[in-house]
């Protein structure tokens, strides 16, 4: 019950489990993500600008080359003297000429003159297919430049050559008049290839924002952001980039970063490629260049920073799981832990329990036993005073049988008695003294005969004394057969008794003791009745520290099926009136008394057999007879 219980607890548990590592795991992804991003985008930043400072001293050095060019020509006389004869064909030949030797000196793209009026009357490219000879470019603000006495710098889309270069241009003046201007353009055609990086796009913008030089083709002349009319308008005046749809790229501004008090940030884009392919994400620094009247900027590609942004996010949920894992299996084993303890205390309570139980059942049984022996104890005694009472009545029996073998014996020489001393006294009347005589000393035997059985009845009748005191057996054998007499020879029966040691000693009561002999006696006279010559035999000896007395006689023996009852009080097999059952009962009792034992058996050789065992006293004391 308490398991099935659990059981949807635990997966409850399980899923918040699961939903916190989740969102946990979501939290440190998000987190990594945010912030390696800064960080890898913070490197790229750098790197970016490095590269920024690369790509702007390579161009002002590429530009600074020219600068002086046009001014170093522009002051030479011979050059003067050209400007001088511009109209003349044959100076304009020398002219042609010299552009072209310093054109080749100088590695420039072209090198030309140009009069006060904008007209070309002489270039190194003369002789080429597309010559600017004879090209009027007064439109061109480096012209104007230079007219106005300034260096004349400028970029464009050539309108005759359609090449984009850089010119540089300077007036040629003698006495205070202007006659024109010495022009060098350079190709940017070369820096452009020599940017290769693929990770990064160089371009350099007008500030318009026309992208006029770019290391990838397809961002040339496209501007970083739509063309408004004033715009349009100046550039179609300078004629910079003739002939040339200038559509904007397809930029989303993604965001500014890095940006700081003397530092110009950078700015996250996404530009599209021209094609409608997918976007692709750059960081653009940018660094104007005032002299040259562009501005130089790098876009170096997000990519690597992502990658490794992702990387680090992806390691970072990887380590939350492995902990949510590691901290998941020690909650497990935690949890079994905690279960084994639960149930180890369960075990240990029930044990408890189980053991209370068990002693409970004990106690009552210990109650029920101890209640079993008071009711035992109870019995006992209602049972020794029952023996009391029937000890009791033993006694009282026995006295009313001594009273009628008394009677008995008393009466019948009383009436002897009588009739000798009648006859002695019609005797002495008659003078026969001599038979008179034989009459009195008739009675007085037959008074010394009862003065003899009165005798033991003084013993007999004696106080039973319930202290017990040490008795010669032999003595009481006698004086038991002594009293028993009269009763033995009516019945003419022979007693043999047989015992070594006349000294055996045992400690019983007197009267008690006879009594237990008297009765086994009377009992085997009575086994033996209408015998003509009834033999008992009594033996008397030491075994193993006790006084044995075994009496045998020649009866009809005990039934077997009987044997066992003839100690209970009341077991008699003899007529109503004749026993009363009670005189082997009595003589068990007065044996116990002893702290000796009787038993009967029936002897191999026919007949009863009783023995009686006392303990045997180790010293034979002073035996102190009664008086
Ligand atoms: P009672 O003699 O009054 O019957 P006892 O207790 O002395 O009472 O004897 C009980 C019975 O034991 C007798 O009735 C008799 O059946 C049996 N018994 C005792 N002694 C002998 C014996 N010597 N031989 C055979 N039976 C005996």
């Amino acid at each position: 019950m308490e398991a099935r219980m659990e059981s949807p607890r635990r997966w409850h548990r399980a899923a918040l489990g699961l939903a916190a590592a989740a969102v946990a795991t979501g939290l440190v992804v998000a987190a990594t993500w945010v912030w390696a991003s800064a960080l890898f985008l913070d490197q790229t930043h750098t790197r970016a600008l490095a590269r920024l400072d690369l790509y702007s001293s390579n161009l002002a050095g590429a530009l600074g080359r020219y600068q002086s060019v046009p001014t170093l020509l522009a002051l030479r006389s011979d050059v003067i003297e050209l400007f001088r004869r511009s109209r003349d064909p044959e100076s304009r030949a020398r002219a042609n000429r010299l552009t072209e030797t310093f054109n080749n000196l100088t590695e420039a793209e072209d090198t030309y003159f140009m009069d006060a009026e904008g007209l070309t009357f002489a270039a190194s490219n003369w002789n080429s297919e597309r010559p600017f000879v004879g090209h009027n470019f007064s439109y061109r603000p480096y012209f104007q430049d230079a007219m106005e006495g300034r260096l004349g710098r400028y970029f464009a889309l050539g309108t005759t050559s359609g090449r984009r270069g850089y010119y540089f241009a300077y007036h040629v003046s003698a006495d205070d008049q202007v006659l024109g201007a010495v022009v060098v353009k350079i190709s940017l055609a070369d820096i452009e290839a020599s940017w290769t990086a693929k990770d990064e796009g160089v371009i350099v913008s007008d500030p318009h924002g026309v992208i006029f030089i770019s290391s990838r083709p397809a961002w040339r002349f496209r501007s970083l952001a739509p063309l408004d009319d004033a715009a349009r308008r100046a550039i179609a005046e300078n004629r910079r980039y003739e002939a040339v749809d200038l559509r904007p790229l397809d930029i989303a501004e993604r965001g500014q970063i890095g940006e700081t008090a003397d530092a110009a940030g950078a700015r996250l884009l996404s530009i599209s490629a021209a094609d409608g392919g997918s976007a692709a994400e750059y960081l653009m620094v940018s660094r104007e260049m005032p002299a040259a009247g562009w501005t130089v900027n790098v876009l170096a590609s997000t990519d690597l920073a992502r990658s490794q942004s992702l990387t680090a996010a992806l390691v970072a949920g990887l380590a939350c799981l492995i902990t949510v894992l590691i901290a998941t299996l020690i909650a497990q084993r935690r949890g079994r832990l905690v279960e084994r303890i639960a149930y180890q205390r369960r075990a240990s309570e029930e044990l408890e329990r189980r053991v209370v139980e068990r002693t409970a059942d004990l106690t009552a049984a210990n109650l029920q036993l101890a209640r079993e022996i008071g009711e035992r104890e109870a019995a006992e005694a209602d049972l020794r005073q029952a023996q009391d009472d029937l000890v009791q009545a033993g006694k009282l029996a026995a006295l009313g049988q001594m009273s009628a073998a008394l009677s008995h014996e008393f009466n019948q020489p009383l009436a002897a008695i009588r009739s000798y001393a009648d006859n002695a006294r019609l005797l002495i009347e008659r003078e026969r003294h001599a038979e008179a005589g034989e009459n009195l000393s008739r009675i007085k035997t037959l008074t010394g005969r009862m003065a003899e059985i009165s005798k033991h009845l003084m013993t007999f009748a004696r106080k039973p004394r319930s202290e017990l005191r040490p008795l010669r057996i032999a003595e009481v054998l006698a004086d038991t057969l002594d009293f028993l007499r009269i009763r033995l020879e009516r019945a003419g029966a022979e007693v043999t008794v047989i015992q070594a040691d006349r000294s055996l000693q045992v400690r019983a009561g007197r009267v008690r003791l006879q009594h237990v002999i008297l009765n086994l006696v009377a009992n085997a006279l009575d086994a033996m009745e209408g015998q003509d010559r009834p033999r008992i035999e009594i033996a008397v000896r030491q075994s193993d520290g006790k006084v044995v007395l075994a009496l045998r006689d020649h009866g009809s023996g005990i039934d077997p099926n009987q044997i066992g009852r003839i100690f209970d009080p009341f077991f008699t097999t003899k007529d109503v009136g004749k026993g009363l059952g009670l005189g082997l009962s009595i003589s068990y009792n007065i044996v116990k008394d002893f702290e000796g034992a009787i038993r009967a058996e029936n002897h191999p050789d026919g007949g009863a057999l009783f023995t009686v065992e006392l303990p045997l006293l180790p010293a034979p004391a002073p035996v102190l007879e009664p008086a």
